[in-house]
């Protein structure tokens, strides 16, 4: 089994050293001369474009920024789909809108190519070790054959439905996720400002209906859940910029369906903000930060 790998950044460097440590044969594109100089290092067969790299693979697994370059490596001048050979499978982990997939697909489906869409999530450590959760949206079949790949890469394979599925599950989680860490960074100030030790606050909240991820696993007060980026300056998490993107996907999609989106519209606000001050990079967490009186 021939498998290309294009874009080897931060995830999907980390993912294709995974398929090479099983065995895999790997050929490989990417703009970046340092992810390319990675990836060969671990053992990967560099290309001179995403149709060498593709030309003879049997699967194709893409890791993108987002949904334009997703676009250019499948269907631009060197596109993928121009030389893959029928029966073949791409699956693209980036994420994106799922607009964009579904076109993307309908493309492959002329050509008798198979196209999913598996947005991960875990981040680059779950990227590093293995422990990703894939979001696939495809039919029964395209999954169960992408599934043999993935679970290279990762612990949970989760099929979400048919195409585009994969990048709803993956936006309206972190749609909420975006919502849920801003509420209990309001909720933890205030407790704070009005003079209940953080830690007692937390630990009602924990144990009543106010308790969720970003209150018991990522609580944005330092010292309050252990191993969280509030506890090491709000490094080494999920970036301020990531979350801003995949909440513009939310409200991008949320547009071409006509739904609205009242609190996912805020939060964005507050993201960029964020950004806007300098944190893009901090994790999502910090959005605590726009609650407290700043140091002078
Ligand atoms: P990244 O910027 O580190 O890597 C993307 C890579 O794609 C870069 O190396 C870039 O050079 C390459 N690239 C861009 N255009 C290309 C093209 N036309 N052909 C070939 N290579 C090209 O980004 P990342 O952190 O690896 O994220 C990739 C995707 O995964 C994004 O869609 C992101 O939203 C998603 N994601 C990231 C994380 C995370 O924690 N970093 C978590 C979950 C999902």
């Amino acid at each position: 089994m021939n498998i290309a790998f294009i874009g080897l950044g931060n995830m999907g460097g980390k993912m294709a050293q995974n398929l090479l440590k099983a065995g895999l044969k790997i050929t490989g594109f990417d703009l970046s001369e340092v992810a390319i100089q990675h990836f060969t290092e671990a053992g990967g067969i560099s290309c001179e474009s995403p149709q060498a790299a593709a030309k003879d693979a049997d699967i194709v697994i893409t890791m993108l920024p987002a949904a334009k370059h997703v676009k250019d490596v499948y269907l631009g001048e060197n596109g993928v789909l121009s030389v893959l050979k029928a029966g073949s499978l791409c699956i693209d982990s980036s994420t994106i809108d799922p607009q964009s997939i579904k076109d993307i697909a309908a493309v492959g489906a002329e050509k008798g190519i198979k196209i999913c869409d598996a947005p991960v999530s875990g981040g680059t450590i779950g990227a590093q070790v293995g422990t990703l959760t894939f979001m696939v949206g495809s039919d029964d079949a395209v999954f169960e054959q992408a599934k043999t790949v993935l679970q290279h890469m990762g612990k949970n394979i989760v099929h979400c439905g048919d195409v585009g599925a994969g990048q709803i599950a993956k936006i309206c989680n972190n749609l909420i996720l975006g919502i849920s860490m801003a509420a209990v960074a309001e909720g933890m100030a205030l407790g704070a400002k009005l003079g209940i030790d953080p830690q007692a606050l937390a630990g009602v909240v924990n144990s009543s209906s106010g308790r969720c991820w970003s209150s018991d696993v990522c609580n944005p007060w330092p010292g309050i859940s252990a191993n969280a980026p509030a506890g090491r300056g709000y490094t080494d998490g999920f970036a301020t910029q990531l979350m801003l993107k995949d909440i513009g996907l939310a409200i991008e999609a949320a547009g071409q369906a006509k739904q609205p989106i009242l609190l996912g519209g805020l939060v964005q606000q507050m993201y960029q903000q964020l950004c806007m001050q300098g944190n893009a990079q901090l994790d999502f967490s910090s959005i605590i930060q726009q609650y407290l009186p700043k140091e002078n």
